[in-house]
């Protein structure tokens, strides 16, 4: 009866950590009557959905997710009309950021070096170099966990630094953006010098979830992390980059390494500065 989804699927390799355990139900949505069939099916077994994205904000315990997954990676598409965008959930940030600086559309430049889905990228508001994207969002299309398609304004999904109301409103299928007009040439030299910031400072060609906690008002996590003497800490296989210390690398190891890094940093940040510091990436123990 509902043939696409597998049982038990490991998934590691669909995060950037390659972190985490199996989960129980999987589906690679390739159209949104996949995602209204997971959803149908999530109700019928009595179990949670996980929609996900590229993986890259998300730390899986090494248990796995005993629910459905809806990856969605697969659901692609873009239509530019003057200076609006309607853009599917699974397009990646850096190619539509490519695709617009050629089109002389700016905003997506700035996240251009983040690895993640527009599904993803509102879920988490996403945002570098002073631009988020909630900045350009002008509505969402959402399923709800009764299946139905919802337009959702921007104002209902309670956007703010690195939060929203996703996944809990349901699971973003579309999103329209509005856009600044510039030179193409402008938006993509832009572009370059940000990604050559990211390329000189972060370790984003290893196996990380980006930067692990939110700044805390007036501070640099990273930095905080730093003067607590914790760069190049390890546990286990998994340790505080020493390129920047607000990325966790992992080496080979489980995500309990990473769960156990991650508070044994709190502990210590606290115990330094009297500073808490919020985690930014989702955590699924
Ligand atoms: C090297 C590196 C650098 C990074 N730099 C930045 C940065 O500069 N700025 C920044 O903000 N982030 C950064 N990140 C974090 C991450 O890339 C972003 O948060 C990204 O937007 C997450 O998108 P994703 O598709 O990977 O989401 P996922 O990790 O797949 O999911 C994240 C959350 O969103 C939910 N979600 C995913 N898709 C949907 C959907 N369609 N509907 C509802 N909920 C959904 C998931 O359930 C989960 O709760 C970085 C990560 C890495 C690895």
């Amino acid at each position: 009866m509902f043939p696409r989804i597998q049982e038990n699927v490991p998934l590691a390799p669909y995060t950037t950590f390659r972190l985490g355990g199996p989960a129980r139900y999987f589906l690679d949505a390739h159209s949104v009557e996949d995602v209204v069939e997971g959803i149908n099916f999530a109700r019928a077994k009595e179990v949670p959905i996980l929609p996900l994205g590229a993986g890259s904000d998300i730390l899986i315990g090494d248990r796995g997710f005993n629910g459905l997954v809806i990856r969605l990676v697969a659901l692609r598409g873009m239509n530019v009309e003057r200076n609006q965008v309607l853009l599917k959930t699974g397009e990646a940030l850096p190619k539509v950021a490519r695709i617009l600086a050629d089109r002389g559309l700016s905003g997506f430049e700035y996240l251009a070096g983040i690895p993640g889905t527009i599904g993803g990228g509102v879920a988490k508001n996403a945002g570098a170099h002073g631009k988020e994207i909630g900045d350009m969002l002008v509505e969402a299309y959402v399923v709800g966990e009764d299946g139905y398609i919802r337009t959702l304004p921007k104002e209902e999904l309670n956007l703010d630094y690195r939060t929203s109301a996703l996944p809990e409103l349901g699971i973003l299928l579309e999103a329209k953006f509005r856009l600044s007009e510039d030179d193409p040439h402008l938006i993509r030299g832009r572009m370059e010098r940000f990604l050559a910031y990211r390329e000189e400072h972060q370790p984003w060609r290893e196996r990380t979830a980006g930067c692990m906690f939110k700044n805390p008002p007036g501070h640099y996590a990273g930095k905080l992390i730093e003067e607590a003497g914790l760069k190049g800490f390890r546990i286990g296989g998994v340790k505080v980059s020493e390129k920047h210390a607000n990325f966790f690398v992992n080496e080979g190891g489980t995500a309990d390494d990473a769960v156990r890094l991650i508070e044994y940093v709190r502990d210590r940040v606290y115990k330094v500065f009297g500073i808490e510091l919020e985690v930014e990436i989702e955590i699924l123990k």
